[in-house]
């Protein structure tokens, strides 16, 4: 077999993504490598082709144990002998499997890294033979990298005790020091490492102001029924409040963070799984091993600490490569907040230096007015040409305007008042507000108060925190959060340095913004299609809950998706699907065949005409656009080209591009039209008395075109 066939038949799909292929065949060749892939980019399959086309058993090491069971069972779905030796297991158990191991009828053997150093488990696989070690979330082996853990560092044996072994190694987070380090460890320092793109275009990106985030996010949930995501909260708390006001508001939510019990936390997890709780509101303790592959969107509630940790935890969505949106919000506080907990950390002076530049970063993307995927990707030192489409500045790009006269304003504000206000008392003292505090310190006094009346204060707040952010006010943290003034301050404030700001957005425009985020009005195909996908989904919880397994791993939201759009009912159609496999076929494909017969059958019936390939007309529509004439497309199709023309104008009716126009030309048409008139033809009856009258010179189809123009205008 060829690495394609495998791809097709075990797992349904047709093409390798980038790399992929290329990774196969150096682990084919039994050579060593690295693979650097974004969550989600489907590093899985380097490991599990090669496993299937190779002699002997794969061993796969990864320290996500509450993973193995779904990686396990989504293998044997696939036809795959599959197995996983951990603590979960009982002794007869683990027996078993390796029992299984012995007589060859395992390809791939999930292992936690302490099981392979326990029990004489490396002295038993010395006596099998091994193809290939791939060393998943291979991160955690250095202590460079985020989640180090100490029990990976053992791995280091496995070149020494099985030199002939090829070793794979892969993670999605890995930059330049921790990448070399992982190479190290593991004994394969010459080996290539394949860096893949960090791209991925379907999660579009936003940044949203963050007020009154618990009413956006039940807006923007209540638009997207029955879609599965994750709120990322920072506290333990903030799970627990924003999970209830989502409940209060009818939404099915769950919350998890590390306060729960495990088996609390493992029942909230299983319930997101299997698609029974909507919304999960969870600290970032909740994703690390996550496969489902349906999740639609992320929202993080705060800002997170790094964009690494913020990159993996939106591409927990759309893992099944179908579009799926991602929401920041972002506030100034949300910043402060943060550059305080470093500040306060008892981390050494050297790494609070690190946590802050890298805090810097994200800070960085949520204030960009370029287009934020290029700094995303730029962060991970990848050069991109021409700006995404799928963000919020490139969909609303962003106008600046010569606020030097603002910043002047401000700065001699702050100057006035002896660099000892914070934000909001300047914004009343520019604002000319006679409260209190202002009255008390004499504020009202300043030749600066209220010459910044025109502006409201949310405005002034825009503008301060601009200011604050390009680096033209400095603020002290430890002085109450005061402004204070910087060189650059004095440049503006006396040599009249220019300064520009990104125009203030109002609340009104903003909701229009996220309106725009809202799911477009849908055609009626689209509609017809999302039932049918409805359908399809309800049949794959049945049999999920049935087998007491999670849905994604009867099917992706992408196989079921390209099902509903295909709608196919035979098994050549159906294993055309991207995602079908045999093994999936013979599991489930006549289930979902017979479903989708019927959603047709009813529809019809309703008056509603679905399109179901080889039972009506998707096939002429095929040849259609492969740019056969009426008459090809009728011989091809053994049926007559009046018939043809029917499908024509039903795929019309449906939505489908056609040009009628291809196949008449206008003297044809208006011949036609004058006949009908003169026979005095009505609609939908028979066209013989046209036929006739035109001395049977056009034929049936080319006058039921003409007449199906002549109905259109
Ligand atoms: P990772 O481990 O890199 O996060 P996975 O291996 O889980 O990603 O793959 C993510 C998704 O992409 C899975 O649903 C997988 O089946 C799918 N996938 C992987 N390779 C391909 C491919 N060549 N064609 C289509 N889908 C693929
Ligand atoms: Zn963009």
């Amino acid at each position: 077999m060829t690495k394609e066939q495998v791809l097709k038949q075990y797992f349904g799909y047709d093409t390798f993504r980038p790399l992929q292929a290329d990774i196969i065949d150096t682990i084919l060749r039994n050579e060593d490598c690295m693979v650097l892939m974004p969550t989600g980019g489907g590093k899985s399959l380097c490991f599990q082709v090669p496993a299937l086309l190779k002699e002997g058993l794969t061993v796969v090491l990864s320290p996500l144990i509450a993973l193995m069971k779904d990686q396990v069972e989504a293998l044997r779905g696939n036809g795959v002998g599959a197995a996983y030796l951990n603590s979960s297991l009982s002794q007869q158990e683990q027996d078993s499997v390796l029992w299984k191991c012995k007589l060859g009828e395992l390809k791939l053997l999930y292992v936690a890294p302490e099981r392979l150093f326990s029990q004489n488990t490396l002295r038993f696989l010395q006596d099998l033979q091994i193809s290939l070690f791939a060393i998943d979330e291979s991160h955690c082996i250095s202590a460079w990298g985020h989640d180090f853990r100490p029990e990976y560092r053992q791995l280091s044996i496995l070149k020494r005790e099985f030199p002939q072994v090829p070793i794979v190694a892969l993670t999605a987070t890995a930059d330049r020091v921790t990448r070399r380090d992982i190479l190290k460890q593991l004994g394969i320092v010459d080996a290539p490492v394949f860096l893949a793109s960090f791209d991925r275009p379907n999660l579009s990106l936003t940044v949203l102001p963050g007020l009154r985030r618990t009413e956006q996010i039940k807006r923007f949930v209540s638009e997207r029924p029955k879609q599965p995501g994750i709120v990322y909260c920072l506290s333990r708390k903030g799970t627990e409040s924003v999970c209830e006001g989502l409940q209060k508001a009818g939404i099915s939510a769950a919350y998890y963070h590390a306060g729960m019990s495990s088996d609390e936390r493992s029942r909230a997890q299983e319930r997101f799984l299997r698609d029974d709780v909507q919304v999960m509101v969870a600290t970032v303790a909740f994703g690390m091993g996550i496969d489902k592959s349906n999740i639609r969107w992320v929202i993080h509630y705060n800002l997170p600490s790094n964009v690494e940790s913020f990159y993996q935890e939106i591409g927990r969505a759309g893992r099944d490569g179908l579009p799926a949106d991602t929401v920041l919000f972002y506030s100034f506080s949300d910043f402060m907040m943060r550059q305080e907990m470093i500040t306060k950390s008892e981390s050494p002076q050297e790494q609070k230096e690190v946590l802050e530049a890298k805090l810097n970063r994200i800070k960085q993307y949520a204030e960009a007015d370029i287009c934020r995927r290029r700094i995303l990707l730029s962060y991970f030192n990848e050069n991109v040409e021409k700006d995404c489409g799928n963000c919020d500045v490139c969909r609303n790009p962003r106008s600046k305007f010569d606020a030097t006269l603002i910043a002047q304003k401000a700065l001699s504000g702050i100057a006035r008042t002896r660099q000892n206000v914070a934000m909001g008392m300047l914004i009343d003292i520019l604002r000319g507000s006679r409260n209190q505090n202002i009255l008390r310190q004499g504020y009202d006094k300043l030749p600066t108060f209220g010459v910044g009346k025109d502006l409201r204060g949310e405005q002034w707040a825009d503008y301060l925190s601009q200011l604050l952010n390009s680096g033209i006010i400095d603020i002290a943290y430890d002085e109450g959060h005061a402004f204070k003034l910087n060189d650059k301050s004095w440049d503006v404030l006396k040599n009249g340095l220019k300064v520009d700001l990104v125009q203030f957005v109002s609340g009104e425009e903003r909701k229009a913004r996220q309106e725009e985020l809202a799911p477009k009005e849908k055609t009626k195909k689209e509609v017809i299609k999302d039932a049918m996908f409805e359908r399809l989904r309800t049949l794959r919880k049945q049999i999920s809950d049935k087998l007491d397994l999670p849905p994604f791993v009867i099917f992706s939201d992408a196989t079921l998706s390209e099902m509903a759009q295909r709608r196919p009912i035979s098994e050549a159609q159906m294993k055309a699907i991207s995602g079908v496999g045999d093994e999936k076929y013979k599991r489930y494909g006549k289930a979902f065949i017979d479903e989708i017969v019927a959603f047709a059958r009813e529809n019809n019936q309703t008056g509603t005409r679905v399109a179901v390939k080889g039972l009506t007309y998707l096939d002429t529509l095929e040849l259609y656009e492969q740019g056969l004439d009426l008459q090809s497309i009728a011989e091809t199709r053994n049926l007559n080209s009046g018939t043809i023309v029917g499908h024509l104008v039903k795929l019309k009716t449906e939505g489908h591009d056609i040009d009628f126009w291809r196949f008449i030309r206008k003297q044809e048409y208006e011949a036609i039209m004058e006949a009908a008139r003169a026979v005095d033809y009505q609609p939908n009856t028979a066209v013989a008395p046209i036929f006739d009258y035109l001395n049977q010179h056009y034929d049936y189809g080319i006058i039921r075109l003409a007449l199906a123009i002549g109905e259109k205008t």
